[in-house]
């Protein structure tokens, strides 16, 4: 068998499901496609992808690609929409299907369906999730509303994340279109296909344009995630190095106590950026995580970095669930749609709102690509509650500007937030005076991003 293994939000080789399904096949493609429309502004006339997000991107592919080197492989990238590319691929190939990660979100499910109806064969394969569906206790469709709830029957019945897979030591070898001469040795060139090398670097460069004006580089110096630092940069080594050195030390004992910090690397674990590529494994975490309790012994640090990898899991099965009904106005209530306001919203992004809370976040946001969880919640509540904004509006330029963008996390917390999602509570109000008080007792954050 020919196989072809396109790759989405799974940028990496260990724990890689798709990778091992293609093991013992004849020979393999490795691809990856970015549908240009990602680099274009979408609905809410903002871009799909930032430069943030652009740059994490290129440094993950082309760590991706230098391992698959490794194994004699390189990864073909395109700057097309999957199903626009991928099935002349296949029949200039003669490849007999597709293997790929399933991502149970619409715009994703689209692009299976497509390739479907132009008759490739596709094999999506769950894996971005700890926990596998088919473990869990009750039907998808039985999925509880509440969280807590999800959490207590899957503990209950003793519901816990498979072991990684290994990292594979050998792939099947290599289709080369630009090389193989028992095809057309222009396939590379008329599908546009690039190696990643010159992908990534164009990718950067379409950042480098946009950047000049955005982001001066004092503001990469006090990140809290310094993604263009060495021990920051996307890819999966630099994902297992930063796990493992996470571990080693103590912070993971303290986490209750200081994952509500607002500036430094050290405050919460920064696994989301490597998590939202794919450059890290849940799973893998998890492994590392008991290896660090038998170490170290249990603490409610590590138990409530559990609970957050638990609410992970719930916003992909909640997608599952409820599928495209999430992407509505209402989401799953029966709210008004609020009238969108396309000046405040430039306000909101921008950090001109007046409060100096809100606006730190929302510079350090478009400055660093990165914001902790209690800012996140701070900024969201805002448009949603004190500008009576859109939440997908919202949604749309935290999907811009994030590095650790995930389309269920992302979507997950702003229903959540804006009342439209599953919340027992209903309605996510977060007092920014009282906040900016608890949090930044003393101003510091507030200095640093909005100068006063
Ligand atoms: P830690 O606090 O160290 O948590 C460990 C891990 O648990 C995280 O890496 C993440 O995978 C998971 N986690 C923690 N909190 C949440 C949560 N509320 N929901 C889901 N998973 C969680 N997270 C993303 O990864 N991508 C997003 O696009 C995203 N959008 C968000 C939008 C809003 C409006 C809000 C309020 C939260 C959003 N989050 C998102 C969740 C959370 O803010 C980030 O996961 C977290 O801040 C990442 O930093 P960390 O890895 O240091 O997290």
């Amino acid at each position: 068998m020919r196989s072809m293994v396109w790759l989405r939000n799974d940028l990496r080789l260990h724990d890689q499901r798709v990778l091992h399904r293609v093991g013992d096949d004849a020979a393999l493609l490795v691809v990856f496609c970015l549908d240009p429309v990602q680099l274009q502004n979408g609905p809410w006339d903002v871009p799909r992808m930032g430069l943030h997000r652009r740059h994490f991107l290129a440094d993950t592919l082309e760590a991706l690609g230098r391992d698959l080197a490794h194994l004699g492989h390189e990864l073909w990238c395109v700057q097309r929409a999957a199903p626009a590319v991928l099935p002349r691929l296949v029949s200039a190939l003669h490849i007999d299907r597709i293997v790929c990660e399933e991502i149970c979100a619409p715009e994703e499910e689209g692009e299976v369906e497509a390739l479907r109806s132009a008759g490739v064969r596709v094999e999506p394969l769950w894996q971005s999730s700890l926990l596998e569906p088919e473990d869990l206790p009750f039907e998808m469709p039985q999925l509880p509303e509440v969280f807590s709830k999800f959490r207590r029957l899957a503990e209950a019945a003793g519901c816990t994340p498979r072991a990684p897979l290994p990292t594979p030591v050998a792939l099947p070898p290599a289709i080369d279109p630009s090389i193989d001469p028992s095809i057309d040795p222009s396939i590379a060139t008329t599908h546009a296909l690039q190696p990643v090398a010159h992908f990534a670097a164009a990718l950067r460069k379409s950042a480098a344009l946009s950047e000049s004006v955005a982001s001066p580089p004092s503001a990469a110096l006090s990140s809290s995630f310094p993604y263009r630092e060495a021990a920051c940069r996307g890819g999966e080594r630099t994902a297992l190095a930063h796990l493992e050195q996470y571990f080693a030390a103590d912070a993971a004992a303290h986490y209750k106590a200081t994952r509500n910090g607002l500036i430094g690397l050290g405050y919460s674990t920064k696994f989301s950026p490597w998590l939202a590529t794919g450059a890290l494994s849940p799973r893998q975490i998890w492994q590392v995580l008991l290896a660090h309790e038998s170490r170290a012994g249990r603490s409610e640090g590590s138990e409530w970095i559990r609970v957050e990898l638990w609410w992970r899991d719930y916003f992909r099965f909640l997608h599952a669930r409820h599928g495209a009904h999430l992407y509505r106005a209402r989401g799953l209530s029966d709210r008004a749609t609020p009238l969108h306001d396309p000046q405040r919203f430039d306000r909101w992004c921008s950090g001109r709102t007046g409060h100096p809370f809100i606006d730190a976040g929302m510079r350090e946001l478009a400055l660093t690509g990165y914001l902790s969880n209690r800012l996140r919640q701070n900024v969201a509540s805002w448009w949603v509650h004190e500008e009576a904004g859109d939440y997908r509006a919202g949604a749309a330029w935290f999907e811009s500007q994030l590095v650790d963008y995930d389309v269920y996390s992302n979507q997950g917390n702003w229903l959540y937030l804006a009342g439209r999602g599953t919340d027992p509570r209903g309605w996510r109000r977060f007092d920014p005076h009282k906040q900016a008080r608890d949090y930044d007792p003393a101003g510091e954050y507030r200095r640093l991003w909005a100068g006063s």
